[in-house]
């Protein structure tokens, strides 16, 4: 039976961002992906928020993905447009780009580090036992592996089979999303009646002073609105009745690329670990895709678990910090489902509801709401409960200007092999950490720029802090280092003898 340290089921956006992870750590992983290629059938997301832009920015690929897509002022809640370029972050913005062109992205990343793909077929079952898991496999023989993670997506195998519960909202409302070819013109844009939201795009646009400007041809993007909450595969009949129901014609379209349909279930996986089985991304959570939040959410999962997980295999931590994987990113998943959940009934169709919509407009455009909900909207507020103590513990460190004596330096730049850091910005060599100097980079700096946090403002400047591989601070030192070898055992592992 072949083996491998950890095994991923899925290489959409999760598992592919969850294999650069392991393999950046040094950690034997294959995955196991059904499609034989990365190409996507259908749209799916349409960008990245700030703070993913950011994680990527920490692994030194953000350029890629700017490269190819449109920044743009794209964060929003239900109906309103939530402007960050004020918020203290490199990328105060979102970048539009299809979710087929993230994947290819991160497929190309992945594809330089060491990872083993098994394609074109499936995770059919596992079973698990104490020192590891066999992973069947539609085909082919049973793969060995210390630990199998299940970023399978919202109809997850691996869920299923671990029988970890996924508690949740029904749908109340469904929408048909559609590639299509048209005779007739149909008005471009968002439209809203009295039936529900619809929507034309062409696949290919622009954006301009944060305007779309569509191309003047080619295949046409339709989101419609059903009547009632659809459950069959959809089909191009569907989309043409619910068309015709609601503008009296269906635009003569004809030459169906891909059809799908999307609802506001939102359910969350009770346990995000099952002892040597983890959940990641849409496999762990499902939600309406108002806002945007899936893609990024899932890519943020990964980040979170990869260095944990690669410590558990290199024997430098005990199994338990696993459990701090769900302890972090189940309550953030949580609030994503409220989010989606107060969005989708701030979007239904009645004069009242549009009331309410222009009363939260009119909250969301004062500065406070503002900063609160972009960031929530956009991941920059992320806050990881670890403990009391200055403001940034558990939240992310900002990409500062470093001047070190080698030169100036990006804090992002010491995150690129995914390593944690001390960031001694007080008298040089005043930290110690030799006992784990072989898994933890140490470095003196000084930093003139302002400490500043999203939605939070100015806070004091700490003298040192300890940044995890993900990007979020794990101790906050003033003028003295108390907590700091409770925080580097906690987070890295033991000392190392001496
Ligand atoms: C209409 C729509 C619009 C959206 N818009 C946005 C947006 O703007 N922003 C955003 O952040 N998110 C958005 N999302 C959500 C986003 O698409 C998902 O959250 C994201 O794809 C989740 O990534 P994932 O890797 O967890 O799962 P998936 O992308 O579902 O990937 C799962 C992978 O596992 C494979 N697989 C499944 N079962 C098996 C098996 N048994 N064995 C082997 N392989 C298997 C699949 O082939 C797939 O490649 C949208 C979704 C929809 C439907």
């Amino acid at each position: 039976m072949t083996e491998h340290a950890v095994v991923i089921a899925g290489a959409g956006p999760t598992g592919l961002m969850l294999a650069g992870e392991l393999a950046l750590a040094g950690i034997d992983v294959a995955v196991v992906e059904r499609r034989v290629n990365q190409d996507l059938a259908g749209s799916r997301a349409g960008g990245l928020s700030s703070r993913t832009i950011e994680v990527f920015d920490q692994r030194g690929i953000a350029d890629r993905f700017l490269a190819e897509g449109q920044v743009a002022q794209v964060a929003g809640f239900a109906a309103t447009r939530l402007n960050i370029s004020d918020f203290p972050t490199r990328h105060p913005y979102g970048l539009a780009l299809w979710q087929n062109h993230i994947e290819r992205i991160l497929a190309g990343w992945v594809g330089e580090l060491p990872v083993t793909f098994y394609r074109g077929r499936d995770v059919t079952g596992f079973a698990q036992d104490d020192t590891g898991v066999d992973v069947q496999l539609s085909d082919g023989p049973s793969l060995r592996a210390q630990y199998l993670v299940g970023c399978d997506g919202g109809r997850s195998l691996v869920r299923k089979a671990a029988d970890i519960e996924f508690p949740g909202w029904n749908p109340t409302t469904s929408n048909v999303l559609a590639e299509v070819e048209m005779t007739e013109e149909p008005p471009l844009g968002i439209h809203r009646t009295a039936l529900g939201i619809h929507s034309f795009g062409r696949a290919e646009y622009t954006i301009r002073d944060g305007q779309v400007i569509y191309a003047e041809s080619g295949p046409v993007r339709v989101m419609v609105t059903e009547p009632t909450v659809g459950t069959s595969e959809p089909t191009l009949r569907d989309l043409s009745e619910a068309l015709i129901a609601l503008c009296g014609t269906d635009y003569g379209m004809h030459s169906l690329t891909w059809i799908t349909r999307f609802t506001d279930m939102a359910r969350q996986a009770a346990a995000y670990r099952d002892r040597r089985v983890l959940l990641a991304g849409d496999a762990a959570h499902v939600h309406s895709p108002v806002g945007g939040q899936g893609l990024n959410t899932g890519v943020q999962d990964a980040v979170n678990l990869g260095w944990k997980l690669a410590q558990v295999i290199k024997r430098t931590s005990p199994d338990t910090i696993l459990d701090t994987y769900h302890a972090e990113r189940h309550p953030i998943a949580a609030r994503v489902l409220r989010n989606t959940r107060a969005q989708t009934a701030l979007m239904r169709a009645d004069d009242r509801f549009e009331a309410l919509r222009e009363i939260v407009a009119e909250l969301l455009s004062m500065d406070e709401p503002r900063k609160r909900f972009a960031a929530m909207m956009t991941g920059l507020g992320i806050h990881y409960d670890l403990g009391p103590g200055h403001p940034l513990l558990g939240r992310r460190m900002p990409d500062l200007d470093l001047v070190t004596a080698n030169g100036p330096l990006r804090v992002f730049t010491l995150l690129h092999g995914a390593r944690p850091v001390l960031l001694n910005l007080g008298e040089p060599g005043s930290v110690d950490i030799t006992p784990w100097a072989h898994r933890v980079q140490s470095i003196d700096a000084a930093c003139d720029g302002a400490w500043e946090l999203p939605a939070l403002g100015a806070v004091s400047a700490p003298v040192a802090v300890l940044i995890r591989p993900d990007g979020y601070v794990a101790w906050v030192g003033d003028q003295t280092q108390v907590g700091l070898t409770d925080a580097l055992t906690t987070w890295f592992g033991p000392p190392a003898a001496a």
